[in-house]
């Protein structure tokens, strides 16, 4: 008699279960998310080994950001649980999540416009112990943004924001961060200076997942790409396999030809 579709004796988190070299640091289990009678993420298991940049894409309205907001606890889940490094965060607050290791640039903006760059980054750097001022010349550093640290947020390029604010989701020391659709409205080249961005921080070992349309972007700096649509995870692998993969081109790449 299996029980392995009982519901009530799955106890054990997935990653704990596994051995071999690679570690899975994020798994979903039957994540789910109903909005009214909209299923907006349904019965997704979706796994983030230890260190690697995933993208996720999908068409509009496919859940991708719902996802992240189950993931980071802005939503609460219909059904379903997640395991971050072993533990199981179904049931904490967004602030327990983000002591746990996970940081989150959101879709839209978040940046305080009437404080300055130093001010933003000031901000979630008080709900940690960390050196403030090391932190901030490093961040500040990695973002590229030391010349403009005392300029009021709200007049920087929209390019400059987006780093500002994957910045202040550095200063947690995040081992993932989640960036929700990061070069959305940017140039070649803020895009670009985002990308090493996400590959530096990559080389000291940060995992990433990525939610982004713009392809080139995600050919750049993506290990795995996974696909969603209608709130189900549709396909899975390597960016070459994803784009040539004729039901994917169908549902994702045909919306935007
Ligand atoms: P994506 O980020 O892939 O474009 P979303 O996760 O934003 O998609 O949305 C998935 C589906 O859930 C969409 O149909 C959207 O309209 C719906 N949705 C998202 N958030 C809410 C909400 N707070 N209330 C009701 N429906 C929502
Ligand atoms: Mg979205």
């Amino acid at each position: 008699m299996s029980s392995s579709s009982d519901p009530t004796v799955r106890q054990t988190p997935p990653v704990a279960a596994t051995g071999d070299a690679t570690d899975t640091i994020l798994a979903t289990q039957q994540l789910t998310k109903k909005f009214g009678g909209l299923t907006a993420v349904d019965t997704v298991d979706f796994t983030v080994e230890e260190g690697e940049i995933r993208c996720l894409i999908g068409p509009n309205g496919a859940g991708k950001s719902t996802l992240l907001e189950l993931i980071t606890g802005q939503l609460r889940p219909t059904n379903g649980e997640i395991y971050f490094d072993g533990q199981d965060l179904t049931d904490l607050e967004p602030h327990e999540r983000i002591d746990t290791g996970i940081s989150v640039k959101f879709q839209s903006p978040h940046v305080y416009e009437n404080l300055s760059v130093e001010q933003n980054l000031q901000i979630p750097l008080q709900r940690t112990d960390r050196d403030v001022d090391s932190v901030m010349a490093t961040t500040l550093e990695q973002i590229a943004l030391t010349d403009k640290a005392k300029m009021r947020a709200g007049d920087l390029s929209h390019g400059q924001q987006q780093r500002l604010e994957i910045g202040m989701a550095l200063t947690l020391d995040p081992t993932l961060m989640l960036l929700d659709e990061p070069v959305a409205g940017m140039s070649v080249e803020e895009t670009s200076e985002v990308a090493e961005l996400i590959e530096s921080l990559h080389a000291d070992g940060m995992a990433f997942v990525v939610v982004e349309h713009d392809m080139e972007f995600v050919r750049e700096i993506s290990d795995q790409v996974t696909v969603l649509n209608q709130g189900q995870i549709f396909r899975q692998g390597s960016i070459e396999e994803i784009e040539s993969d004729e039901d994917v081109r169908r549902i994702y790449l045909g919306e935007n030809a």
